[in-house]
């Protein structure tokens, strides 16, 4: 095998569980994955923690008045620090870096993300919200300016593994797993009375709070369905999703010779991560070895639609085009926040979004201009609907 070259990355997003997760990794293999930037929202504390020990070339606190804090803590680092979430498209496109980790969640990442595949930038793909609004967008820079996306989400990592070396057009379907999230176990009825912090418990995985409630009610099964088609251009219709309780299995590729392929591992995101970060190249990493012997069984089973209804929602979200996915996404961001605020119930969310998908026509998301404005659409219509969003959103 032979060493990859040094990679320099923007780490987007550090302080959040796939960002520490990201360090981790760059620390394990650092003759290769070097840190270029570093950025993080208000936790100024873990940022400087980080910058001095990895040295970036800038870095950016997000929140203005966690400035000052961080530039004390910092002391002499020759690192350029900025404030403010204008500088975030410079950190992934300027910094020198060549590769970004695009680890901001949700819409708030767009900027900086289009930034960098504008500067021709590879990417590795933690956001994938990004993929759901801004799907042909992002396609189309990447074809442009010649940047490649990595898949760190663990099923997209796991088809871009099964689908190494085969043929586009052997592809018959692609098939996402689920663990099924907090209340798999639970009856439809139950899910009504089921609290926050009920909600931020995942069996199989550490993740951040929006990812983990999004897994609860299967939007996230949903979000990674429009993802993969985006990915792997593959129309919707020819993904489908399956309940899987031990989140070994991390996703399958079927071939029109009914051959299916698999990957396995233990569920541990630095596995999908590694992976994008060293562009596919085979290292050694943290993991725990899989030991099938004593895991004695797999389930797979099918995925209740009614207690569920995110994923077929996307999935037609999807089928419709245009910024129908953008819109419900946006409206799901900020029905997540209202939920862990405790001001709608956990079924609210997915009600909800059946009522705004029925209720929307999709207008074009060519640019990042009409994707933002459908995202601030949906949030507005999501405050008209829930009268108390007035006191978070
Ligand atoms: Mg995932």
């Amino acid at each position: 095998m032979s060493e990859p070259a040094v990679n320099h990355i923007a780490i987007l997003g550090a302080s959040g569980s796939i960002g520490r997760q990201a360090l981790e990794i760059c620390r394990l293999h650092s003759g290769s994955l070097r840190v270029g930037a570093l950025t993080a929202g208000a936790n100024w504390r873990a940022l400087a923690d980080a910058v001095r020990e990895f040295r970036p070339r800038m870095a950016v606190i997000v929140e203005p008045e966690a400035y000052a804090p961080l530039k004390a803590a910092c002391g002499d680092c020759a690192t350029k620090l900025y404030a403010g979430a204008e500088y975030l498209p410079q950190a992934a496109a300027d910094s020198g870096a060549d590769m970004l980790l695009a680890a901001i969640s949700g819409s708030a990442g767009l900027p900086s993300l289009v930034a960098a595949l504008e500067a021709g930038i590879d990417v590795a793909l933690a956001n994938k919200e990004a993929l759901v609004a801004a799907g042909a967008l992002v396609k189309r820079l990447c074809a442009e300016h010649g940047s490649r996306l990595y898949a760190v989400d663990s099923e997209h990592s796991a088809l871009q593994q099964c689908l190494r070396g085969e043929e586009r057009q052997a592809v018959r379907r692609l098939i996402l797993t689920a663990s099924g999230g907090a209340f798999r176990e639970l009856s439809y009825e139950q899910l009504a009375a089921v609290k926050p912090e009920e909600a931020l418990h995942n069996p199989n995985w550490q993740m951040g709070a929006k990812v983990t409630v999004d897994s609860a009610t299967m939007v996230n099964k949903g979000l990674e369905l429009i993802e993969a088609s985006w990915l792997f251009d593959i129309e919707p219709a020819r993904i489908s999703a399956l309940l899987h309780p031990q989140s070994i299995v991390h996703s399958l590729v079927e071939y029109v010779d009914g051959s299916v392929k698999a990957q396995l591992s233990q569920p541990d995101m630095r596995l999908p991560i590694q992976y994008a970060l060293l562009r596919g190249q085979r290292r050694p990493s943290p993991l725990q070895a899989l030991d099938l012997e004593q895991l004695g069984r797999l389930d797979f089973q099918p995925i209740d639609r009614r207690k569920y209804p995110a994923v077929e929602l996307f999935r037609q979200a999807a089928q419709r085009g245009g910024a129908a996915a953008a819109y419900l996404n946006a409206a799901n961001e900020q029905l997540v926040k209202l939920f862990l605020a405790g001001l709608i119930g956990f079924t609210d969310i997915s009600d909800i979004l059946t009522q705004l998908a029925d209720g929307y026509r999709p207008l074009p998301a060519n640019s990042l201009e009409q994707i933002l404005s459908a995202d601030a659409q949906a949030r507005m219509m999501v405050k008209t609907l829930v009268k108390k969003a007035e006191v978070i959103c």
